[in-house]
């Protein structure tokens, strides 16, 4: 066959993957598999937005928009910053199948081989790999869960290099829900201050799934001083529950932003104009849908986080934000399983899990964190509770 390339031959299935294939096996086979393994909202995408879909292609708006997105999408981007107390201008947006497609432009558009992406563990993989098929070399820097997987600034410090291009997390977090309050951003401001040659990209597709008293900040909002290095990464796919319509945006100075636009130009040209439609109605909406869903999460994760630390040998935090909680199972680990094995890592449990319990969820190695696995409650909640019911089982019968 045809030789393959080395950027994608170096890339690794990823963890996820083969825990869901694993799970879609035995499902397949006739087990009952309870899968917590993927980040998708269980809603549907709310009545009015597809009612604005419906309406653009009837009105004929059908045909390709401007490459990086029509003027109504981008006035909404903008209105919606605005909300916040960001000031924008159309210029700083680009709309994108995506927010993946928003990361891939901007790596694309900045990194010349070799050139590094500081990365806090526990990340979303995805980051690590786009940065490879791009050039560049990931720098993973650990976080720790008694500091709610936040990025020490001294760490950061560390962490640069003159060939440093971004530091990029994510906030509130997949895979762990931690979020960084404006004071914590405020934080990073001195070590970025020193390092001029350094961006923030700052993933914050989850800003509207946050819980108990959490205030979310955006980078853009906490960091004026940075105006001219921050790109924020968001869109519609979680908060409105789109993940299938393909549209984010990115948000960022004007010179990066018509960089990221070249790209785009030569690799999908503008999203679906009907996905555009849609999400400007989304943005433009009433927020009483999304309100009314991060209720229902936040309920979840209180009953995830309860039933977690009812387990003996288990440690969860209850996080700020998203709809993924990442528990510390280092207690469970050296134990023997009723067949005889012993359980080494967090691999080994999550393997465990789905053949003793039927129950999917990912190991934290997936996310340069071992000790540790994801579950993602954006489940129903009698899953989420028989779920819960066979770990501790499963996890009870490991001596
Ligand atoms: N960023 C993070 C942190 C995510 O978890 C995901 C989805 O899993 C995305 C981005 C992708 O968003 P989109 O569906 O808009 O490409």
């Amino acid at each position: 066959g045809i030789g393959l390339a080395r950027r994608v031959s170096d890339i690794e299935v990823s963890l996820i993957v083969r825990i869901s294939e694993l799970a879609a096996a035995r499902k397949k086979a006739g087990e009952d598999i309870i899968s917590l393994g993927t980040g998708e909202p269980d809603f549907d995408t709310p009545d009015f937005v597809k009612a604005a879909a419906k309406t653009a292609m009837d009105r004929g708006e059908t045909k390709y928009t401007a490459n990086t997105g029509t003027a109504e999408l981008k006035q909404a981007i903008v209105a919606e910053y605005a909300r916040q107390g960001v000031t924008i201008a159309p210029a700083n947006v680009i709309a994108s199948a995506g927010a993946k497609q928003v990361l891939f432009n901007a790596f694309m558009a900045t990194l010349d081989p070799g050139d590094e992406v500081v990365i806090p563990a526990p990340y979303w993989t995805s980051y690590v790999d786009m940065v490879s098929i791009c050039g560049g070399v990931p720098v993973t820097v650990p976080t720790r869960g008694e500091d709610g997987f936040v990025l020490a600034p001294e760490a950061l410090e560390r962490a640069i290099t003159p060939r440093t291009k971004w530091l990029l997390f994510n906030s509130p977090s997949n895979p762990t829900g931690g979020a960084y309050d404006a004071g914590q951003l405020r934080a990073l401001l001195p070590v970025l201050a020193r390092h001029p040659h350094v961006g923030l990209m700052s993933d914050e597709i989850y800003e509207h799934l946050v819980y108990d008293d959490f205030a979310f900040v955006s980078a853009l909002k906490a960091l004026p001083e940075m105006a001219e290095r921050v790109l924020v990464v968001n869109g519609v796919s979680k908060s409105y529950a789109m993940t299938g319509w393909r549209l984010g945006y990115g948000v960022g100075p004007r010179a990066l932003i018509d960089a990221m636009a070249v790209v785009q130009g030569q690799a999908t040209s503008a999203p679906s104009s009907i996905s555009q439609a849609a999400a400007a109605a989304a943005l433009n909406g009433p927020r009483d849908v999304v309100a009314e869903r991060r209720e229902d999460f936040w309920r979840r994760r209180d009953l995830v986080v309860a039933g977690l630390n009812a387990v003996e040998g288990l440690v969860c935090d209850s996080p700020r934000g998203a709809f993924y909680v990442f528990p510390d199972c280092t207690g469970l680990l050296g134990r023997r399983t009723p067949q005889g094995t012993i359980v080494e890592t967090d691999a080994d449990l999550c393997e465990y899990y789905l053949e003793q319990a039927g129950v999917a969820v990912v190991p934290g190695t997936a996310f340069g964190s071992p000790g540790h696995f994801r579950i993602s409650y954006a489940y129903a909640q009698v899953a989420l509770e028989k779920a819960l019911e066979r770990i501790a089982a499963a996890s009870a019968a490991l001596v």
